[in-house]
């Protein structure tokens, strides 16, 4: 008879350091064979060349090669539906117990619970754990046991919850002798999974006392490009949440801690609100006549508007994955409001691009440029795209980087009129509104 296993399902959480759900599986019963899918579900809607992917291949190779050369174990790679990977790693295998990680997102939820089902039903346990998150779910909640759908009320009951003193780390790193002692276990190329190579990168974050102490001052400047970078890093776990609010506290930064609170304040209103991820917080403002001109926005994601921050913005995006959050703020709301498209046209657009995509964050900053979402900009807020450029680039040093050519006669004269476009937005949004 075979001897029992554990098995650590690796999601968005790659690191072997503080991992919450590798702690405990190591510290169970059983050897441990650690896994990671591929899902196709997931897979099968991204270009081939998708930098986010070839990120998650090169970390997970990195963690391979780790246990390989200093645990004699591997880290075991599948590639198909998480269910059909299931049914046939319990041919395979005794296991007692799945320990895997949260995931809030709605696809995520209904997977898990399948997955859990189908588990419980072939007498295997499975257990999930916080990882990604301080505060999750409904740990932060008003008196009234209601979600807060204001950030401020809500961060300073995160931090008055938050006990520095009793915070404690997952150290996974320590025990992964416990994981199965075998080297042999399913590999995956890039092309394997049916991806390739492009020419973006994940770049790495930086998150430097210097930068911390700084971040007040420079973070609104997109070229000082003064931020950490973490965002990718946090979505796919490379990097452990409780280091980094540790990090923010130990420099006695409020601003940066607050930001990395804004995340989990998004993601507690996807948990709570899941319809969210595709209509209004605000019903209301489902009823705006988004005007949808397909010309305009085909000149929006390629940067041609004629306004040169809105451009910059866009371009940056298409070309390295990321964009600065001001900017974003501003090719945000001139989507919204200058143009009249839909928000979800614009997340949508995100979503492919961002090397920091994240659901809950993308969604609750998209309804809050638009107006629609939680704690969101009113809707008579409308940015002037050349008045941000006074204030936030000033000296045009990020819009020559990425718009080179905008004092030349070939870039195209604004698509809109910025006055004639406030006006319009507030027509359609007071009708759709009152
Ligand atoms: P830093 O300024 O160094 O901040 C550190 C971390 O704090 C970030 O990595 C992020 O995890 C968190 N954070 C900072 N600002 C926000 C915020 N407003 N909301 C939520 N978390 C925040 N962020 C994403 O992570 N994924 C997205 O898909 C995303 N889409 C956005 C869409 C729009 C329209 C807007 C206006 C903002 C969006 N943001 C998103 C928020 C913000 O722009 C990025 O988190 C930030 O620019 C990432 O750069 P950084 O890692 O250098 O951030």
């Amino acid at each position: 008879m075979k001897s029992k296993i554990n098995i650590f399902w690796f999601r968005r959480d790659l690191r072997l350091e503080d991992n919450v759900g590798l702690f405990h599986a190591l510290n169970g019963e059983h050897p441990v064979l650690a896994v990671f899918i591929f899902d196709t579900e997931i897979l099968d809607q991204l270009p081939k060349d998708d930098a986010r992917v070839n990120f998650i291949h090169d970390s997970l190779l990195k963690m391979r090669q780790k246990l390989q050369d200093e645990h004699g174990s591997s880290l075991a790679l599948y590639h198909g539906k998480p269910i059909d990977i299931y049914k046939q790693l319990i041919q395979e295998y005794r296991i007692a117990t799945v320990y895997t990680n949260h995931d809030y997102e709605p696809y995520a939820t209904l997977r898990d619970t399948e997955i859990g089902e189908f588990l419980e039903s072939n007498g295997i346990t499975f257990k999930t754990f916080k990882d990604q998150v301080i505060f999750e779910k409904d740990e932060i909640v008003k008196k009234d046991g209601h979600p807060y759908v204001v950030y401020t009320p809500y961060m300073r009951t995160w931090k008055a919850g938050f006990k520095h003193s009793e915070f404690k780390f997952y150290p996974s790193e320590a025990h992964l002798e416990r994981l199965l002692k075998t080297k042999d276990l399913p590999h995956l190329s890039l092309s394997d999974i049916g991806f390739e190579s492009g020419s973006q990168s994940v770049l790495p974050y930086t998150v430097n006392p210097k930068l911390i102490q700084d971040y007040e001052a420079t973070r609104n400047f997109p070229a000082k490009d003064a931020t950490s970078r973490l965002g990718p890093h946090l979505r796919f776990g490379t990097v452990s949440i409780r280091k980094m609010v540790e990090k923010a506290i130990a420099e006695k930064n409020e601003i940066f801690w607050q930001e990395l609170i804004w995340r989990e304040f998004f993601m507690q209103i996807l948990w709570h609100f899941p319809h969210t991820k595709d209509q209004a917080f605000k019903p209301k403002y489902d009823r705006i006549q988004w005007r949808n001109n397909e010309v305009e926005f085909k000149l929006w994601c390629e940067g041609k508007t004629g306004y040169p921050l809105v451009d910059a913005g866009m371009r940056q995006l298409n070309e390295t994955g990321f964009m600065h959050n001001r900017v974003r703020m501003l090719v945000g709301s001139f989507l919204c409001k200058h143009l009249l498209i839909d928000w979800r046209w614009g997340e949508a657009y995100f979503a492919q691009k961002l090397h920091d995509y994240e659901m809950a964050s993308n969604v609750g900053n998209w309804q809050w440029v638009a107006g629609s979402g939680v704690d969101a900009a009113p809707y008579f807020r409308i940015f002037n795209p050349t008045s941000q450029i006074q204030k936030f680039d000033k000296n045009l040093e990020y819009i020559k980087k990425w718009v080179p050519d905008f004092q030349e006669l070939t870039y195209p004269r604004p698509i809109v009129d910025h006055k004639m476009a406030r006006e319009r937005c507030l027509e359609v949004y007071k009708s759709a509104l009152n």
